[in-house]
Formats: C-alpha cells, sequence, structure tokens
C-alpha cells in the first residue's frame, strides 16, 4: 500500500500520552515529518501534575517512575537533569500491613532474617528456592501459583499481593505469569530459581559496567508532567492536534485517511490508545472493516486516587517510607497509600504532609465508584488506624480512573493476536502501549521508540 508518494506523507500518531510523544519525538529526530492527535486538550494522557498555589503538588495519575538508563539518556537529551528529583533516600523503607499494623518490608538478606514479617518456614522456604529445578512450562499459568510453587503462600499472601496491588491494581490469581512478570518466567526457564536468576542478572549488569541494583525512582520539580510537555514542545510546529478525537482510519492507495482530517493522506499511522480506544476504532474500508472490539474484553480495574493534605502536627507516624501497601487477606477498604511528601520535596506546603490513597482495583470495585463525600469516612477511619491521623484533611482532591491499568490475565495472547492480526492486514498500521509492551512509564518509552523504528523499516 506504501507507494512513494505516500512516503513522503507524515506520520500520524493518535495518542499523545508518553507512548506517543515517545514515537514521535524519535520519528522527528529522525527527520519524519509527524502530527500527533489526541482527544484531550493536553499532552500527556493518564500523566496529570498539578500546582496548586497554596504549595500542593498533585499527582493525579502516575506517581513516579524508574530511572532506566533509556529514561536517563531522554532526560539528559532534553535538558531535564536540573529538574530531574530522585526518591529520599528514606522511600526505601515499603511498609505492608499484617494484622493490622504497618511492617517494614525486609530487603537485604539480613533484615529478612530478622523480619517480624514472615515466619521461620517462609525464611527457610527462600533459602531452598535457590535450588529450584529449571523448567519449561508447557502453558502460561496464574501468577499466584507461579509464586507460590516458588516461595509458598506466606510470601505470596504478604509480599507479591500487595506488590501486584501496587503496580497493576490487580488480582495475583487472574494475572498471567508469563505476561504479567516475563523477567519471572524466563528467570525461571533459564536459572530454575528466581533468587540465582536476580544474581546472574544483576552479575551481567556489572559486568556492562552498569548498576546493578534497582533503578532510582524519580520525578520532577513540577511532577511527571514535565516529561510529556518537554517532550511536546521538542516537536516541531504544528505537530500536535490537541481536542481531536479520531474514530476511523481508512486506508488507501495514496496512504491512511483519519476522519478527523479528511483532507490530509498520513504514510503510516502509530496507535497508541488505550484498549477501550482501540475497540472503538473503525479500520479499514466501509465495507470490509478490521474490528479490534474484542480489546473491549481486556478487564481495566476502576482506580481512585484520593490526593491528601494534612497538617504535619495531625499525622502521628513519621512517614518514613514510600508508603504503605495492604494485602488483600487482611480485608481493609484500601490498596495502599504513598507518602507524597517524603518521597519527594515541595509535594506540600510548609509544615504539612501530602499523602495518596488508592481505592478500588480488582479487590474493591464497589468503593472505587463512590463519590468522595463516601469514600473519605471510610479512609479517615483507615488512615487513624494505620497511620495516627486526626482531625480532617486541609486539601482533598479526588481522581477517578474507571479504566486505570490493563490486566493481563491467564488469555492475554488473545488480545495480542488480534493486535498482530490487524497490523498484518494493514501494513503501515503499528499498535503499541500499555496492553502491548508493559504498563510502567519506562516500558511507555520504550513502545513509542519501538513503535517509531517500526514505522522507520520499509
Ligand atoms: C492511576 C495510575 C497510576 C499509575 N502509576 C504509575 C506509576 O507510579 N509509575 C509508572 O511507571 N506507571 C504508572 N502508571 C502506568 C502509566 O502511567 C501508564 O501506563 C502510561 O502513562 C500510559 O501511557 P500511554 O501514552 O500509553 O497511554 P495514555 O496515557 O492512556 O494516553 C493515551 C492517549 O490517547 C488519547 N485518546 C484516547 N482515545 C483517542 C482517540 N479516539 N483519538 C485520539 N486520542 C485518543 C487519550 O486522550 C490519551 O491522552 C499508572 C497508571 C494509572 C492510570
Amino acid at each position: 500500500m506504501l507507494g512513494s508518494a505516500s512516503d513522503s506523507s507524515p506520520i500520524a500518531i493518535l495518542g499523545a500520552g508518553l507512548t506517543g510523544l515517545s514515537a514521535a519525538y524519535t520519528l522527528a529526530r529522525a527527520g519524519l515529518r509527524v502530527v500527533v492527535f489526541d482527544a484531550a486538550t493536553e499532552v500527556g494522557g493518564v500523566i496529570r501534575s498539578t500546582r496548586h498555589s497554596e504549595g500542593w503538588l498533585v499527582e493525579a495519575g502516575p506517581n513516579s517512575l524508574q530511572e532506566t538508563p533509556a529514561i536517563s539518556a531522554l532526560i539528559g537529551e532534553l535538558g531535564l537533569a536540573s529538574e530531574r528529583q530522585q526518591a529520599s533516600p528514606a522511600a526505601k523503607n515499603r511498609y505492608i500491613v499484617r494484622d493490622g499494623r504497618l511492617r517494614a518490608l525486609p530487603f537485604s538478606p539480613p533484615a529478612f532474617l530478622r523480619s517480624n514479617l514472615f515466619s521461620l518456614r517462609t525464611k527457610a522456604r527462600l533459602f531452598r528456592e535457590y535450588f529450584h529445578p529449571r523448567q519449561t512450562r508447557p502453558q502460561d499459568v496464574p501468577l499466584a501459583d507461579f509464586f507460590r510453587d516458588h516461595f509458598g503462600q506466606e510470601l505470596l499472601v504478604y509480599a507479591l499481593d500487595p506488590f501486584v496491588s501496587g503496580i497493576y491494581a490487580g488480582d495475583p490469581r487472574r494475572l498471567s505469569a508469563r505476561h504479567a512478570f516475563p523477567a519471572l518466567w524466563k528467570g525461571e526457564q533459564e536459572h530454575g530459581s528466581l533468587i540465582k536468576s536476580q544474581i546472574a542478572s544483576a552479575r551481567a549488569k556489572r559486568a556492562k559496567g552498569e548498576p546493578s541494583g534497582p533503578p532510582p525512582i524519580i520525578s520532577f520539580t513540577e511532577g511527571l508532567a514535565t516529561l510529556p510537555r518537554t517532550l511536546a514542545a521538542a516537536l516541531p510546529a504544528r505537530s500536535l492536534r490537541l481536542g481531536c478525537a479520531v474514530s476511523r482510519l481508512t486506508p488507501t492507495s495514496e496512504g491512511w485517511i483519519l476522519d478527523s482530517a479528511p483532507g490530509e493522506r498520513f504514510a503510516r499511522v502509530l496507535l497508541t490508545l488505550p484498549a477501550p480506544a482501540l475497540a472503538r476504532l473503525e479500520i479499514g474500508a466501509p465495507g470490509a472493516p478490521t474490528s479490534l472490539a474484542s480489546l473491549d474484553h481486556v478487564e481495566h480495574p476502576a482506580v481512585t486516587s484520593l490526593f491528601l493534605g494534612y497538617k504535619r502536627a495531625d499525622v502521628a507516624h513519621p512517614l518514613d517510607g514510600f508508603g504503605v501497601l495492604l494485602p488483600s487477606v487482611e480485608k481493609r477498604p484500601l490498596l495502599g497509600v504513598l507518602f507524597n511528601s517524603t518521597l519527594f520535596p515541595a509535594r506540600a506546603p510548609e509544615g504539612h504532609v501530602a499523602l495518596t490513597v488508592m481505592v478500588g482495583g480488582a479487590r474493591h470495585r464497589e468503593l472505587a465508584g463512590q463519590p468522595i463525600e463516601a469514600q473519605l469516612p471510610v479512609v479517615q477511619r483507615e488512615l487513624a488506624t494505620l497511620l495516627g491521623v486526626r482531625g480532617d484533611p486541609v486539601f482533598a482532591q479526588r481522581t477517578h480512573w474507571t479504566h486505570a491499568i490493563p490486566q493481563y490475565q491467564l488469555g492475554h495472547d488473545a488480545h495480542l493476536e488480534v493486535l498482530r492480526a490487524a497490523e498484518e492486514r494493514h501494513p503501515g498500521l503499528h499498535i503499541g502501549g500499555p496492553l502491548r509492551d508493559g504498563i510502567g512509564l519506562p516500558a511507555c518509552l520504550s513502545a513509542g521508540q519501538r513503535l517509531a523504528r517500526a514505522a522507520l523499516e520499509r
């Protein structure tokens, strides 16, 4: 379909979240013309940082980012080094609730041995995991089963389950081991033991001169939205069309036509929309459309993010950590609480602290949909018990995500196959983003770069 005439046409990118902007930036740097369409009036997608005049910096969506080497290189290229903020060393502490009390999650082997979070039996089990045999499983299994095989029930309940809530707002019994944690899946195939696999990967990084620990956790002085805003500003003039939803794509012999830009032709189209938006797109000629409608079955549990500001004196806990995660077995109504003003400086006015409470997810679907008047009393009660919070918040902002994070459940292959088949049917169409490439922000950056490479290939 891509004749020489259409090759000189610009490339259309749908979605100006991190995935779309990463693709646009990569292509623009390679000298190609791009036009990015987004239904919203601001760039960034779910990344939403707002500074309020009193000094609160609210992150309604993602709160922090792992600084992988690719993110670090981008920060250098965009001249953002002076705005980069690294999470406070205190953020190394992560709390888990057990029997209604906060306990620190141990990170080093000596801390694990001393920890009162896990029983002696589980501690012995962790050391036995080192001898787990190498295996290639004939088929995907629930993440919970995979993890239990290696580490036993207690670590599943008090480590993996809250961790999965923190990342996916999901349920490890329904998530796919192969898709949700591909590194663990591969680690088992190559090393048997996941601990051995960790050690081998740290060694390989050291051999390449890279730091072997986890990447630093970062943000920016004015929040994560700095990254998409700066990427957008680095694009040539007239590359962005905001407030411009696309609902139909038609391939023709002269290139792609989009319903929102009928007089123009595009050499290629990159789709970086979330699954529910992909499901509604019409692709192809009116008589023979390619349907992505089945992507509507990808589960995205609703999550409410409540950003709450308190007077410092009204919170008894030192807030010396990243935050608290709540295992589902504790049967409490929250998913987790982030200690924003500990993580990064200048998130709250002097003498105040900022917390972000996550409610809902796969566990508490009903509570997520309720108005703030119904949620606040529940949240206040929980914060009083867990963190010794007294009195009302002096600042509150609620953001409700009806479709927060795509769940990579068992059977995820079927959704990936729908994407692959659409690309095969329509040369010049490329699809990427959290549904396919991983949900974290570094994965979205790589997804955009992958899409740009695919569009550059002839
Ligand atoms: C509440 C929440 C907290 C998170 N926390 C973290 C975190 O702390 N760290 C982390 O690394 N990741 C986190 N994530 C995940 C991460 O933020 C997302 O995976 C990532 O930002 C997705 O970027 P994207 O560009 O692929 O998609 P999106 O940001 O969803 O952007 C897609 C864009 O497409 C646009 N669009 C939709 N339909 C159309 C249409 N028909 N035509 C044109 N445009 C359209 C939308 O307006 C949107 O701007 C979080 C996600 C959520 C929801």
